[in-house]
């Protein structure tokens, strides 16, 4: 008895695939610094695994949406600092993408983040705590180029130039901006941010800019400007959509067979009697279901493998369990406790999310908890 045969799915994780794509990455994007974004517990990968692989691929810079998951991941990269190399290396340092919740401006200075400054009361909320505290304190300011969603709109923008002592204590340490149509490289919506990023740059000389995510940092050199912030990528998504996948795959998941049954042709398989066998089948019941994060939308559209040979996923998924067609499979592969790939060589995250009309970013946020997690070190 193996500790996974306690859960329905088995979850590997490669660490070492974390590692290389990050240096892909570097690499790619050099001589732009190549920072990680780790928000969303690393996509649902474990911030606490991967966060000090990343850091030990040599990542300096890390972003995270929440307050919450900048204090966590400050503990997670101060626990792996041992203390023995000399001189102590600089502490990583940590964004916050949705900035500084009002009122909690002091807590990130007691863990060492740095807010993304998303508008002009941002700036302001900053500033005051910096005037009480009589220091200057650093902090990124986010500008909307195109996408409507977070940072300072032009007309802010156009006050902050008009009357600069807003920025009193404020030390803008990054100006950065998001992509709204990266994974589409001839959207010409790609082309107009950066000009208007450009153009607000030229307000703020020698202050360093950012602008690329994983697919941006695709689109060409003039985008990486001084760094770039990719997540997805790092975790095997596919950044430019359509072409070949450079990155190497990282997750691999298994559902354990439970059980497995003949059926009649025209018998039906699971809620709603979505499916009806149109020959006598044979039924094998996996695992897992959506309550693991396996989407409900890939009912009768998923499919796994099994021991080299592709199985259909039929009927409705429940919450706990899924059905495949494994006629074709030679039977002594085909029995309880056989592992059917999910998301692997045969059918990684991107085509799981193409079967369920989503993206890859989803599949990854929504695994599961009551999955058995291995970890692959990067070392091996
Ligand atoms: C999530 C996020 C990223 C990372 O995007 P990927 O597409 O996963 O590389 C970078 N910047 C911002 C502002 C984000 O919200």
């Amino acid at each position: 008895m193996a500790e996974s045969d306690r859960t329905g799915g088995i979850l590997t994780i490669d660490l070492g695939a974390v590692a290389a794509n990050w240096r892909l990455l570097r690499d790619r994007a050099a001589p732009a610094e190549c920072a990680a974004v780790v928000k969303a517990d690393a996509y649902g990968l474990g911030m606490a695994e991967v966060a000090p692989a990343l850091a030990a691929a040599g990542c300096r810079v890390f972003f995270v949406a929440t307050l919450d998951e900048g204090i966590r991941l400050r503990s997670v990269l101060s626990a792996r600092a041992t203390g023995a190399e000399f001189p102590p290396p600089a502490a990583p340092t940590i964004f916050l993408l949705n900035g500084a919740p009002r009122g909690y401006e002091a807590e990130l200075l007691q863990y060492g983040l740095i807010p993304v400054l998303n508008g002009l009361a941002d700036v302001a909320a900053w500033g005051l705590l910096a005037s009480m505290l009589g220091a200057t304190l650093p902090a990124a300011l986010q500008i909307d180029t195109g996408m409507s969603r977070l940072g300072l709109p032009p007309d802010e923008l156009a006050l902050l130039d008009g009357e600069p002592q807003r920025l009193e204590g404020t030390g803008v340490i990054l100006l950065m901006s998001h992509l709204a149509c990266a994974d589409d490289p001839a959207h010409e919506l790609n082309r107009r941010q950066l000009d208007a990023f450009s153009a607000a740059r030229r307000s703020w000389p020698g202050v360093a800019g950012s602008l690329a995510a994983s697919s941006g940092l695709f689109l060409g050199p003039d985008w990486c400007c001084e760094m770039v912030r990719p997540g997805a990528a790092l975790y095997g998504v596919g950044p430019v959509p359509g072409s070949e996948n450079p990155m190497r795959p990282v997750v691999r998941l298994t559902a354990r067979v439970l059980q497995v049954r003949q059926i009649d042709s025209g018998a039906a398989v699971g809620y709603g009697a979505t499916y009806r066998a149109g020959a006598p089948a044979v039924i094998a019941t996996a695992a897992v279901g959506y309550a693991d994060g396996y989407l409900r939308a890939l009912g009768n559209r998923g499919a796994g493998c099994l021991g080299g040979h592709r199985v259909p996923l039929v009927g409705r998924v429940s919450m706990d369990l899924i059905t495949f067609d494994v006629t074709e499979v030679p039977s002594e592969l085909v029995h309880p406790g056989a592992e059917i790939e999910l998301i692997g060589a045969a059918s990684d995250v991107d085509a799981v999310a193409t079967a369920a009309g989503t993206i890859g970013y989803e599949i990854l946020t929504s695994l599961g908890k009551r999955y058995s997690r291995t970890y692959l070190s990067a070392q091996t």
